[in-house]
C-alpha cells in the first residue's frame, strides 16, 4: 500500500504522520511512503515501523550536471528502496515520455530501487474507447527494450480521470484493465503478467478500498490524498490486509 504525498507535508507533519502509523504491523501488506524529495533524507531517521519509502521520481543518470534532478543512487544512499515512475502528473505537467521512463527504470534497477511504473488513460481517451490502446502503448514503449525483465518491477494502473477527483474507477473497470495489463505483460514475456504486482490508484479511500482490494487482480493501492491523514491511511492498510488475509 503506497502513499504518494506529492508536494505536501513539511518535516513536522510528515514525521507525525509516519510515527502515528509506526506501530501498525499488517501481516500481509507492505506499507510504502513517497515523500517529496527534500524529506527523503529524514525518512531513515524517523520511526517508520515496518514501512519502507522511496522517491516520487528519479533522473536516468547516476550523477552529473543535471540541476534540479535527483539520482537513484542518492535515493538508495538515503535508504529509499522504491521509486514511482511516470505518474500522470509527471507525464502531463512535466512532459515525461515513455522513452525517458525506460531509461529511468534501468537507472532504478542499477541502484537497487524497485520502480513502480504508473500508467493510465485520460478521460478523453476513455470516453473515446481508446484506453486499452493507450495502456498497451505505455507498456510497450517503456518496457520493450528492457526484455527479458529479471529485476523487480511493480505496475500501478491510475486512470488519470480518477486521480484527485473523488471519482474512482468501478471495480469492473479496474479489474478489466488490470487483466488487460497482465495479458500485455504475458505477451511481452512468458509469465511476466502473472508474477507482477499491479496496484490501483485513483481516489482510493476507506469507503471504496474493500471492494477494490478484495479483487484478486488488484494487488494493492497507490493512494494520494487519503495517505496524508493517518486515520484514513491506517483504515485503508487494515482493509487491504484483511482482503489479503481472507
Ligand atoms: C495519486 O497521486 O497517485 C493518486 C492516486 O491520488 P488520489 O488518491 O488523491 O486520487
Amino acid at each position: 500500500m503506497a502513499g504518494n504525498w506529492k508536494m505536501n507535508l513539511l518535516p513536522n507533519s510528515a514525521q507525525t504522520l509516519v510515527e502515528a502509523l509506526s506501530n501498525e504491523k499488517p501481516q500481509h501488506t507492505q506499507v510504502l511512503y513517497f515523500p517529496s524529495a527534500p524529506l527523503l533524507g529524514c525518512m531513515a531517521q524517523w520511526n517508520l515501523g515496518k514501512a519502507q519509502f522511496g522517491s516520487q521520481n528519479i533522473y536516468s543518470q547516476s550523477s552529473g550536471a543535471f540541476t534540479g534532478e535527483i539520482s537513484a543512487e542518492l535515493v538508495h544512499a538515503l535508504g529509499g528502496q522504491f521509486t514511482l515512475l511516470g505518474h500522470s502528473e509527471r507525464r502531463t505537467l512535466f512532459g515525461e515520455t515513455s522513452a525517458q521512463l525506460q531509461d529511468k527504470i534501468v537507472a532504478a534497477w542499477k541502484h537497487q530501487l524497485t520502480p513502480i511504473l504508473c500508467i493510465g488513460e485520460t478521460l478523453e481517451e476513455r470516453e473515446s474507447a481508446r484506453h486499452f490502446e493507450v495502456i498497451q502503448h505505455q507498456l510497450l514503449d517503456s518496457l520493450k527494450k528492457l526484455l527479458p525483465i529479471t529485476s523487480p518491477l511493480i505496475l500501478a494502473y491510475e486512470p488519470v480521470w480518477a486521480i484527485g477527483t473523488g471519482k474512482t474507477a468501478s471495480v469492473d473497470q479496474a479489474v478489466e484493465v488490470h487483466q488487460f495489463i497482465r495479458s500485455v505483460l504475458n505477451e511481452l514475456q512468458l509469465g511476466l503478467g502473472d508474477s507482477t504486482s499491479i496496484l490501483y490508484g485513483g481516489s482510493v479511500n476507506a469507503g471504496n478500498a474493500g471492494e477494490l482490494f478484495s479483487q484478486s487482480d488488484i494487488d494493492g493501492g497507490l493512494v494520494g490524498g487519503a495517505s496524508l491523514k493517518s486515520e484514513d491511511f491506517r483504515s485503508i492498510i487494515h482493509i487491504q490486509d484483511q482482503c489479503l488475509h481472507g
